[in-house]
Formats: C-alpha cells, structure tokens, sequence
C-alpha cells in the first residue's frame, strides 16, 4: 500500500490528550507523526512525589518510543515545535518542517504566574521533572543549612516551606511535604526542633479545594492540619522575594512571612505555543477556543484537547484543566478523525465527570465517587490503586507500589539525594 497517499495526523504533544489520540489511531488508515519536546511520556499527577523525595523521575515517566513500539502507523519526533501556520497547515520544529492534513494540538499547559514576577524569579514551580528535582534539591539542602545554623531567625526561616494555591496540587504538595518532615527527615535530623518548622498552605480565596463539596473541603482542612499544615484562606500573596513573602491586605495573621522555600501551584494556562496559532484565546488562561467537536472554528482540520481547549461544561463553567478531561477528548478527537475519513456527521464533547479524588498524605484522602463523599484511608486506598493502575509501565506501577509499600511500613522516602550544588 502507498502509505504516503493516507492522510496525515500530526500530534503536537506527547500528554494524556496526545497520547490517546495516537493509541486511537492504532488501525486506522492514517500516517501519525507525534512530536514532543521531551522523549517520555509524564505522569503529572505525580510530580509532587518527586519533589518530596518519594518517587524517582523515571518511575512516573516513560519513554514514548517504548510505548508505541509496535505502532506501524506512528512517527516519533523529539523536538520543540516553534511555529504553527495554519493557513499553509504545516509546524516549525527546531531544525524541521512538517505538513500536516490534520493536527491535533495537545501541547497542554504552563504555570501561570498571574504576572507576579516576583514569585516567577524566587519561587519554584511545580509543572515538570525538572522543577521537580529542583524543589527536590532545595528542600533537602535548606534541613542541611538548617541543621548547623545557629541563628534561630534564619533557621526557622530555612524551615518555613509555603507552598501557594488551595486546590489539589497545593492540598498534595503541603501535606506530603509534612509528613515528609514529620515522619523521615526528623529521623534524619534528631537534634533539629521540630517545632521551629512550619508548613504553610496559602489560599487567596475563602477556601481550599473550592471545586470539591463542602464535607470534602472541611475533611481536607481537618486533615491537613492533623499533619500541622498552617491552612491560611483569604491570604493573597502580592510579593515574594526569595526570602520574604509578602500578603495583601485583609489576610489573616501576619502580613509577611519569612521563608526561604515558595511553591507556586495557583495557576496553570495554556503552553505558550497556543500563543502562535493566531486563533481566539481566553484571556487569562490562553485556552484555545474550540467548537464542541473540539475543532477550532474556521481550521476544522485542526482539534484542540486538553488544557489547551477552552470548552464550557453543561453548568457554564470551562472545563477543569485534568487529565480525565484530556484523555475523554482525546477519545472524541479519534474517533472524529475517523468520522471525517469516512465523510461522517462528527460527535460533540460532553464530559462524563469521573468524580474527585485528592490525597493529603499517608492513610488520609477525599473522594466524590459514585455522588457519595469519602475521606481518610478508604479514600487513600482509592487514590493509590486509581495512581498505580493509571501509570504506564508494568515495571513502572511495581516499583511505585514497592515504593510507597516501603515508605509506609518504614517511614523512608527513597530519592533523599541531593543530586545539585
Ligand atoms: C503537579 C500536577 C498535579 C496534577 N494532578 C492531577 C490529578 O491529580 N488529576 C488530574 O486529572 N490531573 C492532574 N493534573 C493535570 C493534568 O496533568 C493535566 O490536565 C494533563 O496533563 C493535561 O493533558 P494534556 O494532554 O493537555 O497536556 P500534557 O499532559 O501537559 O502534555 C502536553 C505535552 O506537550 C508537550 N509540549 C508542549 N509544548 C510543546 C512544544 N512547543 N513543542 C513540543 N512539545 C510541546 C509537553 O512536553 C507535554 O509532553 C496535574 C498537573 C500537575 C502539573
């Protein structure tokens, strides 16, 4: 067969959108190219695992090439795509061009900073493998720091962690980095005080969690202050200078706090190449605006999923950034390829909402499953049979219940290495 005469999917993206998008196609009578600027697959979910020292990089990633190993119909292409023209239907890598009969965009998303330049310069952010062993690193070298300073201001300063935004990643984030201190490096450092260290979650509005329901957001606050995380609503952070965090008014308590670690998790938008599609965009998150068939309006060749589409959900609001959003359009997105191909009516998207699950750390999660509420350890098993199962990789999900085995029954976190000067 002359393969060269099949239309030709490229998928920018290598993410839970992209990726489904290329299995999809496994049989269908197209030639995919898939680009990434990474060589693997991430497992974002878990990135916060690697920054506590729980999870090695390689155990939530995975090498795309492996993955599609047995793909016929499939390219792969390391690269970071540059430029996307629409009107000639072709994309500029580093050192490449590719034309295109269809693409699918599904470069995901980016921290947003708000503008805050101030926290984009000082503070870590929580997005890849790269910022992940960096908040890693640091957090590891501020207990070395700490344990032979002897002025007892820098020294609570050095153990003062603030990590900013209430929704689940900032929820995980803090409450894994307690019991990280609580349970392993207390151990490691016996003569340091406990008490001079501080976790500290802050939220600009009234409440953590503000898509959960209300038990499950009072069950998380419950939870995390059983692991002495600070939970601070209604604290807007307006400068933080590496050193010292800074609140607007009307926040509660202080208006500055003195910490040498800032983790920024309050904002994601779209990845920057949504920038140079020349369509309509959000303001704000820069989501591209899609048609509920997920195409953009006057490209239909093109589909958006994933953090990068902008589409409202039945009750008006846009749809969440998660991963159960982009691998359900990814699954639309195949199978409306598959309907153009053979001159049929394309599918609209409606999301089908799997419900919520986040953890707060060992034996204790929520979950909104089925319309019921849970919280604490049947959640928490919930949450780690859903992660293992999700994670791609025989060996990947082995070693990560090994892991996680060993971290309860022991109280070790594995990658305590400090791999950076
Ligand atoms: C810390 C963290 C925790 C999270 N926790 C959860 C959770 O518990 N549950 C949940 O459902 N969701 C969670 N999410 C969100 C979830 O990971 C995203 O919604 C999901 O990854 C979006 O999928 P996507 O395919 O749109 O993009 P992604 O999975 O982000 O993939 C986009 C891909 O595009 C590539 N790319 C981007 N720009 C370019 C370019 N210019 N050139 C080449 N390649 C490019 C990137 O390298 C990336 O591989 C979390 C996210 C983070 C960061």
């Amino acid at each position: 067969m002359n393969t060269k005469a099949l239309p030709h999917i490229l998928i920018i993206g290598a993410g839970f959108g992209g990726m489904e998008v290329a299995r999809g196609l496994a049989n269908a009578p197209v030639r995919i190219t898939l680009v990434d600027r990474h060589n693997y697959h991430l497992f974002q979910p878990l990135l916060y695992q690697v920054a506590i020292a729980g999870l090695l990089p390689s155990q939530i990633a995975y090498p795309v090439r492996t993955i599609f190993r047995r793909q016929k119909n499939l390219t792969f292409q390391m690269g970071e795509v540059m430029e996307v023209n629409l009107a000639e239907r072709y994309v500029k890598m580093d050192g490449s061009v590719i034309a295109y009969d269809y693409l699918v965009f599904a470069a995901g998303g980016e921290t947003n900073f708000f503008g805050n330049q101030s926290v984009e310069q000082n503070g870590f952010q929580l997005k890849s493998v790269q910022s992940a062993i960096e908040i890693r690193n640091h957090l590891l070298k501020l207990f070395e720091e700490a344990s032979h300073e002897a002025d007892t201001d820098k020294r609570k300063a050095l153990l003062t962690f603030v990590v900013v935004g209430g929704g689940p990643t900032g929820v995980e984030t803090s409450g894994a980095l307690a019991e990280l201190i609580i349970h392993v490096l207390s151990r490691d450092y016996p003569h340091m005080d406990l008490k001079e260290v501080r976790v500290l979650l802050l939220e600009a509005g009234n409440t953590v969690m503000p898509s959960y329901p209300d038990e499950l957001r009072k069950a998380t606050v419950k939870l995390l202050k059983s692991k002495k995380v600070e939970v601070l609503t209604n604290a807007k952070l307006v400068d933080y200078n590496g050193q010292r965090v800074t609140l607007g008014d009307g926040a509660p308590g202080s208006k500055y706090i003195e910490a040498s670690t800032l983790i920024w998790t309050a904002g994601v938008k779209a990845a920057g190449i949504a920038n140079r599609l020349g369509v309509e965009q959000v303001r704000d998150s820069g989501r591209v605006r899609v048609a509920d068939t997920l195409q953009i309006p006057n490209h239909l060749e093109v589909f958006v999923v994933g953090d990068a589409a902008h589409l409202v959900n039945g009750n008006g609001q846009p749809l969440p950034m998660l991963s159960t959003v982009a691998i359900q359009q990814g699954k639309v997105t195949t199978r409306n390829i598959r309907r153009i191909i053979k001159g049929e009516q394309l599918e609209e998207f409606h999301y089908k909402d799997p419900g919520l699950l986040a953890t707060i750390g060992r034996n204790a999660a929520v979950a909104r499953i089925w319309g019921l509420s849970f919280s604490g350890f049947i959640a928490w098993l919930i949450w780690v049979f859903l992660h293992i199962y999700r994670l791609i990789g025989f060996r990947n999900r082995l070693l990560v219940l090994i892991n996680w085995a060993w971290e309860y029954f022991f109280y070790e976190n594995q990658v305590r290495l400090i791999t950076k000067e």
